[in-house]
């Protein structure tokens, strides 16, 4: 059962009801925090995360060692494990990535080695022939199949992280902008939040995700200039 942390209203407020949001929120309330989202749309899911192609990729570009090469294909595996447990749509109809020219043959196979340091399943190369086996309109000289990427319902997944953080005693709040903080004396936030029923409210941490918001969120802090360079005191 979670438990907020004493003289708080929640133990995390998530600033952004997207796709990061609703998972940092998610995961926030896995570890036993209480945490509301606050979202100034009248509906979570309206930004960028309703507005882009669902796929899962399976992570074979990154460079080796980097934060999204590592990321990208732990999330992946953690993505298709919660659809599953979830009953959240998903095809994992898997991917060609084509050469259409002998010229393009080099930095397919880098491809390929990069996908191989970075541990993507599967991937493995496709001859002429067996791109036009699987795909006969497809004009290619080779190809690289990767089995894992794959498309998926992305408001539905959404939806599903609400769910958790709702079940767990947190709040997503529509209709809501997060509009300032202050930083408390021994620690916290105290955070503004608009909307019909203006009010505020104190947490412990205080997470922003605003998406295309993301560079005017900092100058909401206040002690924290609009570059986001101040560091809170
Ligand atoms: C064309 C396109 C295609 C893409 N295709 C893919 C793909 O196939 N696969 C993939 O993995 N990624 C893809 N991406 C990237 C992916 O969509 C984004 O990385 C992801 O959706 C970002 O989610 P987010 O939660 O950060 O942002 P958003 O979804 O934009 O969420 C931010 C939320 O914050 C809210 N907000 C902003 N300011 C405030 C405020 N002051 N108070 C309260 N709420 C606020 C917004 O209303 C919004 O709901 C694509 C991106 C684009 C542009």
């Amino acid at each position: 059962m979670s438990q907020t942390a004493p003289d708080f209203d929640f133990d995390a407020v998530v600033v952004g009801a997207g796709a990061v949001g609703l998972a940092t929120g998610y995961a926030l309330a896995r570890r036993g925090l209480v945490v509301a989202v606050l979202e100034k749309e009248k509906a979570i899911g309206q930004g960028v995360s309703s507005r882009n192609s669902e796929v899962i990729h399976a992570g074979l570009y990154y460079p080796t060692g980097s934060l999204k090469a590592r990321l990208c294909v732990q999330g992946r595996r953690a993505l298709y494990g919660f659809l599953d447990s979830h009953g959240v749509a998903y095809d994992r109809c898997g991917k060609l990535v084509v050469a259409t020219e002998e010229a393009e043959v080099a930095r397919l196979e880098a491809i390929e080695n990069q996908s191989h340091i970075n541990d993507v399943e599967g991937i493995a190369p496709l001859s002429a022939a067996q791109v036009h086996a699987l795909e006969p309109d497809l004009r290619a000289v080779m190809a690289l199949t990767s089995p894992q990427s794959g498309v998926f319902d992305s408001h539905g997944y959404m939806l599903a992280l609400q769910g958790e953080i709702e079940d767990r005693g947190g709040a997503v709040v529509v209709a809501t902008p997060f509009e300032g903080a202050e930083p408390l004396a021994g620690g916290g936030f105290r955070v503004r939040a608009g909307g019909a029923d203006a009010t505020e409210l104190t947490c412990r941490i205080l997470v922003t995700a605003p998406g295309l918001g993301a560079q005017a969120a900092p100058g909401l802090f206040e002690g924290v200039t609009a570059d986001g360079l101040t560091t809170l005191h």
